[in-house]
Formats: structure tokens, C-alpha cells, sequence
């Protein structure tokens, strides 16, 4: 069972590990800092150190209880100690995007009574899925103004966990119910302060400062209730 570092700190970018599993490519460690792809946010990049060996992280999902890395050559062997490095650049990215979704799934849910239904997360843009049968292309800039007056007012976003009956009395919180798998016995809460807060195993940013300036790029319709919208940060 890999111990999730990002869980409690999503400002981690180094961290050291023993390798616990080696399958050809992919590596198992007993702790990471690296996000396995996953409820929308793509998995982390970076590279795994052994002595002066480094080891690109390619991909990373999980597997089970465990994280499996994949890495760019064999070489590593059970019982090694490394050292993890992330790619930053690109993390921090997704963080900022992921909270930039979290703020537009509220406004969207809250000013248009949208109910989301997915969201997928990527460096040069992301995408919302809700579903809305009166939908027109004016509320689009409504949106976007309304998710950037969130973002400077400057909120903290918190991270903890709480009990699941406890959790599932919060009333937005099953907005996205798909992120709710019911073995779970505590839930991971992300609540951007007075504004939102939903049940997720995400990496975010530690205020809506930081998501930057939120542009709604385009939206499209799929079916009669289905849309899609994406957007990106400047
Ligand atoms: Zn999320």
C-alpha cells in the first residue's frame, strides 16, 4: 500500500521512498508525491533518483492500493532508496486548474442549477460536463465573471477529511457523486472557504489567488442536456 504524500500536502515536490514492488518498468514505493492519474486530474511527471541515476516518471496510475510508476528504463530494484522529484511546472498547473474547475462547477451549479456530471483537467485546457436544458451562449461571460470575482477575493482552500455519514450531510457535496465510492469510509473535503465544498482526492492551490485569470474558451452542446465547456488560465 503506497502512502499518498499529496493527500496532506500539495506542495510537496521532493520526497525520499524505498521501492517496494519493480515490474519491468513500472515501480511501486512505499510513499510518492507523484498524483496517479485520476477523477480528472492526469497523473504527475518527474523523475525518480537512485545514487545519480535518474529514472523519468512517465506515467503514473493506480493500481489497487498502490501506485504504479512508470518509468523510461529498467534498472531500479526492490529495496532501493530514491529520491522523487516532480515536475512542478506542470503540476502546479493542474492544481491551478483543478481548483479553477471546482470555482466554475459552483457558479455554474449555483447560477444556472447545472448539475456537473464529469470534469477532465489538462495543462492547455480543461473541460466541464453538466447537464442544463435552457442554456445559452450569453451566460457563458456571466460564468467566467462571476468564477474571477471568486478568484480575487483571495480565499483559502482547505484540506482535511471527515467521517462519510458526517460528510454526506454538507448539501453540495454530491454534486459530483460519481467521486464518491461508497467503501470509503472518510472522505477527503476540499472547501474553498464560505464558497464550496466537495468531497475530492484532487490537488489544489492554497488560495483562489492563485488559480490566476480563468477564460472560458468555448462551450458545446452533446444531446438536448449535455454540455461541454472548456476553459483555460491566462
Ligand atoms: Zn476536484
Amino acid at each position: 500500500m503506497t502512502e499518498l504524500l499529496y493527500m496532506n500536502d500539495c506542495y510537496l515536490k521532493e520526497f525520499e521512498a524505498l521501492v517496494e514492488k519493480v515490474d519491468g518498468n513500472f515501480v511501486v514505493l512505499d510513499k510518492t508525491a507523484f498524483y496517479p492519474q485520476g477523477g480528472g486530474q492526469p497523473c504527475d511527471n518527474g523523475v525518480l533518483i537512485k545514487d545519480n541515476e535518474k529514472f523519468n516518471v512517465v506515467f503514473a496510475k493506480k493500481i489497487g492500493q498502490d501506485v504504479s510508476h512508470e518509468v523510461n528504463k529498467t534498472g531500479l530494484k526492490q529495496g532501493d532508496r530514491i529520491k522523487g522529484i516532480l515536475n512542478w511546472e506542470r503540476r502546479y498547473l493542474l492544481m491551478r486548474n483543478h481548483t479553477a474547475a471546482h470555482i466554475l462547477s459552483e457558479v455554474i451549479h449555483k447560477d444556472a442549477g447545472a448539475l456537473i456530471t464529469g470534469n477532465q483537467l489538462n495543462i492547455d485546457k480543461s473541460r466541464i460536463d453538466f447537464n442544463l436544458e435552457n442554456f445559452n451562449r450569453e451566460q457563458l461571460s456571466g460564468f467566467a465573471s462571476m468564477a474571477n470575482e471568486i478568484v480575487k477575493k483571495d480565499l483559502q482552500i482547505k484540506i482535511y477529511s471527515k467521517p462519510r455519514e458526517e460528510a454526506l450531510k454538507i448539501p453540495s457535496i454530491t454534486k459530483l457523486a460519481n467521486v464518491l465510492p461508497p467503501a470509503v469510509k472518510d472522505l477527503r473535503i476540499v472547501e474553498i472557504e464560505g464558497f464550496d465544498i466537495q468531497a475530492d482526492g484532487g490537488t489544489h492551490v492554497k488560495s483562489t489567488k492563485e488559480v490566476g485569470e480563468i477564460e472560458i474558451i468555448k462551450a458545446e452542446n452533446k444531446g438536448k442536456n449535455n454540455r461541454i465547456l472548456y476553459f483555460k488560465l491566462k
